[in-house]
């Protein structure tokens, strides 16, 4: 099943509290295609960067089997540079510096081959942008997946909700699920968001794990504890994309399905936290992937029954 990954792609400088980079490769839509790279197949990218963006890192992409007819390379301009920096505990960040640069005025045009896609994910860039995307597409979807963040709802929350209204699932971490509809509660904030267009709403809790709202269903997955947590960047876009890859590659899109897809995700994401930036991304093995998926299945596994016997 093809997949196109509309997102950005930056230098990204972050800084924790076990070490600090210089400018190195990130970007929603990197991260999310090279998670998605171990699952998917047909995988393409919506992007732009400038001209100072390295070749290296966009042989690497397409090494990996994505394709990047869709990346614009704007030859006078610079790509997009966003950095960080997150307090002791690792769930928390504020962000030092956002230049949009040439994401500025982006204004994507689709190859012909990305417009019949199966499954679409919005990365994080601006709503006009994601909603462009949406609109230029031929056929819909499968499903429509959606990523955002705060900047956005404090610059540009009325596109944002034009956006939300044509997308099938909203990934949010929790304090953007609060800040968009208002609510403290997750349960309340949930039913909020999901009546302003998405039937399905995924909240990332960072180390707390993931809850996923359908109708009146709730399911939640938990985060692995980890002995090495480095970075954390790139792992909200990482779950994103190991979830949609895994429903991809699984062609399948039931609620039961998409359970797992959050544990792949969940997966997915832990490892991106283990070095800086995309580099533990770029080097998985399916064995690694398979290995660390059922670490997920022991952590929640438990014998009812043994339970019941207390009572
Ligand atoms: P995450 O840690 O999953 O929230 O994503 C981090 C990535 O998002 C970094 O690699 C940044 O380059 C990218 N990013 C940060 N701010 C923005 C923004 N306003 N628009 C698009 N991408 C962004």
């Amino acid at each position: 099943m093809s997949l196109v990954i509309v997102g950005s792609m930056a230098f990204d400088a972050i800084e924790t509290p076990f070490g600090k980079t210089d400018k190195i490769i990130g970007g929603a839509a990197t991260y999310i295609g090279l998670c998605s790279s171990y699952f998917a197949k047909d995988i393409k990218i919506v992007s732009v960067v400038g001209n100072d963006f390295p070749e290296s890192a966009m042989n690497m992409l397409s090494a990996k089997g994505i394709d990047l007819e869709g990346v614009d390379i704007k030859k006078d301009g610079k790509t997009f540079f966003w950095s960080g920096k997150y307090h002791n505990d690792l769930n928390s960040r504020d962000t030092l510096i956002t230049e949009l640069n040439v994401l500025a005025d982006f204004n994507p045009i689709l190859p012909e081959s990305y417009t019949h896609c199966d499954f679409l994910l919005l990365g994080n860039l601006s709503p006009q942008v994601q909603k462009s995307v949406i609109e230029q597409l031929k056929v819909r979807p499968k499903l429509v997946a959606m990523d955002t963040m705060n900047f956005w709802m404090d610059i540009a929350l009325e596109p944002l909700k034009e956006t939300l209204k044509l997308v099938d699932i909203l990934i949010v971490n929790d304090e953007e699920a609060r800040q968009l509809s208002g609510e403290y509660s997750l349960v309340k904030a949930s039913k909020i968001i999901r009546a302003m267009g998405p039937k399905y709403l995924i909240i990332k809790k960072g180390e707390h794990g993931a809850l996923l709202f359908y109708g009146e269903e709730v399911f939640y997955a938990p985060a692995l504890p980890l002995e090495e947590v480095f970075d954390p960047t790139g792992a909200g876009d990482t779950f994103a994309g190991g979830f949609i890859s895994y429903l991809a590659k699984t062609n399948n899109i039931s609620f039961q399905n998409m359970k797992r897809g959050v544990i792949y995700g969940s997966a997915m994401a832990s490892f991106c936290v283990e070095k800086f930036g995309t580099e533990r991304l770029q080097h998985l093995t399916i064995n690694e992937i398979n290995e660390r998926v059922n670490k997920f299945v022991q952590l929640v596994r438990f014998d009812l029954d043994e339970v019941a016997e207390l009572a």
